[in-house]
């Protein structure tokens, strides 16, 4: 495993439309254990693959202890609303307020391409709308509300998608 390099915004790639996973390789293995171990050191909860500059629908995500790999998600359900701090490991000391649903299904493959299905309230549900939204090309600084504040590197060891 490796730890590969956080792209940061303004980074073309963070833009762009990932492509659907197709079939399992020992690349794309690769790259799912480097996922986790790139989000661990840098202390996220989620990570989308696209923030280490590879265009594939893979998230990795682990809130509470429960690692989870998300292969071409699409969200089934929603409902509910939350509105709380967000970062993101791609906007290095940032956060602000944005309004997630409160809770969330998602379909999705696992690493053996098996279809699942995967609920999640609060920060996971969180976690999974933020990282999905990368998969689209998409950051969360577009739904800030009230613009984005300086968050201390302590702080920042928390929640960041
Ligand atoms: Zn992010």
């Amino acid at each position: 495993m490796a730890i590969r390099t956080i792209r940061t915004i303004g980074d073309p790639v963070l833009t762009k439309k990932c492509k659907e996973v197709k079939a399992m390789t020992p690349r794309l293995e690769t790259l799912i254990d480097d996922m986790f171990e790139t989000m661990y050191e840098s202390g996220g909860v989620g990570l989308a693959a696209p923030q280490v500059g590879i265009l594939k629908r893979i998230v990795v995500i682990d809130v509470d202890d429960s690692p989870v790999v998300l292969i071409n998600p699409v969200i089934t359900e929603q409902s509910g609303e939350q509105t709380g701090p967000e970062g993101c490991l791609s906007v290095p000391g940032k956060a602000g307020d944005v309004t997630r649903p409160e809770k969330v299904t998602v379909k999705a493959l696992d690493r053996e391409m098996k279809e699942f299905e995967l609920t999640g309230e609060e920060l996971l549900a969180r976690a999974i709308t933020h990282e999905l939204d990368h998969l689209e090309g998409k950051l969360y600084v577009e739904l800030v509300e009230g613009g984005l504040y300086e968050v201390s590197a302590e702080e920042e060891e928390q929640e960041q998608p």
